[in-house]
């Protein structure tokens, strides 16, 4: 499932090789994902469109266009966007095409249909739904100061408050575990039983492991209008994530794998506490 670096990732690839780019024709079928997809009527909204900077929101791409309004793109569990020339093969479940001036096409592929593409006008990038109750960036800088207000106040064990995108957006359960062995907090540790001090340093925790992973995906943008047209999807090094039982690299102990707020955790019963 795509994160907030993978996410990002296609972010800027989509801001360097999009940017420009004038709308000819949006076509492909009217089908059920997260919301129903309506290529008719991004066409009609979208045709003689010059797309602007993309932008991020948690994890939803905000494609703007001139004149106001963008397209609005979640890739839910196994969305990718591929810009490409026309001549190469259409695979299976390209659910949008968009065809540019310039003779490539932005497709949209995803296989489990849990993603999205709407449009939005001009203005409802802060009221829609999907986007109006996201809490605040990683990678604002008022994170470090805000942190301790958003966690202290509640009881959940941290792991599940970062979890909820009302308090942090785009944080996902990958970088969940990764940030919290970093910050040497154990997950089911209640946020208000938590100092100030080691909040800002999760706080910090959760842009280094977001950063790295950013840097590790930027390797891939060289494919994404290539003949790959991929970007978004690279190996991380994870520290914990994933290695369950296997040695933790801080201690070389036993990292432990257990549910916490619904979700397989691991983490070091030694390190994080
Ligand atoms: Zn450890």
């Amino acid at each position: 499932m795509p994160e907030l670096p993978e996410v990002e990732t296609v972010r800027r690839a989509l801001a360097a090789s999009l940017t420009g780019a004038v709308v000819k024709v949006v076509r492909g079928q009217r089908i059920a994902m997260r919301r129903p997809l309506e290529p008719r009527l991004l066409h009609e909204v979208l045709r003689g469109r010059r797309f602007q900077e993309a932008s991020r929101r948690g994890k939803f791409l905000l494609l703007p266009v001139d004149g106001g309004g963008c397209l609005l793109i979640h890739l839910g569990m196994s969305g990718r966007l591929r810009l490409t020339r026309p001549e190469r093969l259409v695979e299976a479940h390209t659910h949008l095409v968009v065809e540019l001036d310039d003779g490539r096409e932005l497709r949209l592929v995803d296989p489990r249909r849990f993603g999205l593409a709407v449009w939005l006008a001009a203005g409802e990038e802060t009221t829609d739904p999907a986007l109006a109750d996201l809490g605040i960036e990683p990678f604002d800088p008022a994170l470090e100061d805000r942190m301790p207000r958003l966690i202290r106040s509640r009881r959940a064990p941290v792991k599940a408050l970062l979890l909820d995108q009302r308090l942090v957006a785009g944080i996902g359960n990958i970088y969940a575990a990764e940030s919290l062995w970093e910050a040497g907090i154990r997950p089911s540790r209640p946020g208000r039983a938590i100092s100030e001090g080691r909040l800002c340093l999760l706080a910090r925790s959760i842009r280094a492991v977001l950063e790295r992973a950013i840097t590790a995906g930027g390797t891939t943008l060289r494919d994404f209008s290539g003949p790959h047209g991929d970007a978004g999807y690279f190996a991380v090094r994870l520290r914990v994530y994933g290695r369950g039982g296997q040695p933790c690299p801080r201690c070389g102990r036993s990292l432990r794998d257990d549910v916490i707020a619904g979700r397989s955790t691991v983490w070091c019963p030694h390190c994080q506490r």
